[in-house]
């Protein structure tokens, strides 16, 4: 730390990125992006955009959202695209959240939030997940505090009905929902179609995930008019060209192009019940997924051993050190031959 940096950050511990190693080619399981490349017309459309870089992009990304609203059947009002789905979240911890209000979200999630809440000053609370990792829906209602509750769930994979988050958005009227929807391509059930009927309610998406983009850095705010409104004011105080002109492109383009998506988002879902049942049969514990990785431990090999002896045959799972869970790693599901060579790695490994 420099003698300058701010004494009101100097406390801070950053969010670590999944790592990116160099030294070989690695089967990257740790970051649960898309084993599949995006389609010919998304890499096209950003090409098309690269030759007008002169010029700054369009601050509304009108096309964008109008694309968006067509295809998620919301009001283009409603919308508000970002560079990548975390700085929509940062912006509602911005927006919603201050010393008097605020935030709870489960103590085994996404990292990210309770970085939010300390970058920004926030007071927070975090609920315990239950014995057997899922949220009780229960803990969050009423709570007059913001909530923050990925659905699915990261890293643990487990979602939660549409039922139970309308309960929590009903229950705390005067706060804001906000349902980080990272993983919902994967088997979730979306809360977008409930966002005119509940006006404290913001529902997150991402293309990095389920649609292959996850270096372009795109991600969806779905919100009632009001919120999406607060949230363009910390958006123009901060980044008013916050999506570049080639992710906006690749963005309508991957909105046109749903079929393929469907289809890869179903591949993986087959890799990852087809890698569920072999780790079961090699004795592992797999929580229930509705994503595209896997949450799993075994009793023959602790959590960081597994992760380390991976890495040394050329394969990258994440492990996280937290209390609950560090006997845990989460696997990406890859294509059939990249799990095909985790499984049998793991295979060697838990005979040794
Ligand atoms: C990956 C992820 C995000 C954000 O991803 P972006 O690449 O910033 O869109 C948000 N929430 C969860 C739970 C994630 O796993």
């Amino acid at each position: 730390m420099s003698k300058y940096f701010s004494e009101k950050f100097s406390k801070l511990t950053p969010y670590t990125p999944g790592e990116q190693p160099k030294d070989m080619q690695y089967i990257k399981l740790n970051t649960n992006e898309s084993p599949f490349a995006p389609p010919k017309n998304v890499v096209d459309a950003a090409k098309a955009e690269a030759g007008k870089a002169q010029l700054y992009c369009d601050p509304e990304c009108s096309a964008l959202k109008e694309k968006a609203a067509q295809v998620f059947g919301v009001k283009k009002e409603q919308v508000l695209p970002t560079n990548g789905s975390d700085e929509i979240l940062l912006f509602a911890f911005m927006a919603f959240c201050d010393a008097s209000t605020p935030v709870v979200f489960p103590d085994i999630t996404y990292g990210f939030y309770s970085v939010f809440a300390k970058l920004h000053n926030i007071p927070y609370k975090t609920i315990p997940l239950k014995e057997d990792f899922s949220i009780d829906y229960r803990d969050y209602l009423g709570v007059n505090a913001t909530v923050v509750i990925a659905n699915p769930n990261a890293p643990t994979g487990m979602a939660l009905p549409l039922w139970q988050i309308e309960e929590i958005v009903k229950s705390n009227p005067k706060n804001v929902v906000v349902i980080d929807e990272a993983y919902v391509d994967f088997g979730g059930e979306s809360a977008v179609r409930l966002i005119d009927k509940y006006d404290n309610l913001l529902v997150t998406q991402t293309f990095s995930k389920s649609r292959s983009l996850a270096g372009a850095r795109l991600g969806l705010g779905f919100a009632s008019e009001s919120l999406i409104a607060d949230l363009n004011t910390i958006k123009y105080s901060t980044n008013p060209y916050n999506v570049n002109r080639m992710t906006a492109a690749m963005g309508v383009a991957a909105l046109c192009e749903e079929e393929y998506f469907k289809d890869t988002c179903k591949t993986i879902c087959e890799n990852r019940e087809y890698t569920a049942a072999e780790l079961v049969k090699l004795g592992f514990k797999v929580l229930p997924s509705k994503t595209n990785f896997l949450f799993v431990q075994s009793d023959e090999v602790d959590g960081k051993t597994l992760y380390e002896k991976l890495k040394a045959r050329g394969i990258l799972v994440r492990h996280f050190n937290g209390e609950r869970i560090a006997a845990f790693n989460r696997v990406t599901v890859g294509t059939r031959e990249q799990m095909d060579a985790f499984l049998q790695a793991v295979k060697e490994i838990v005979k040794e």
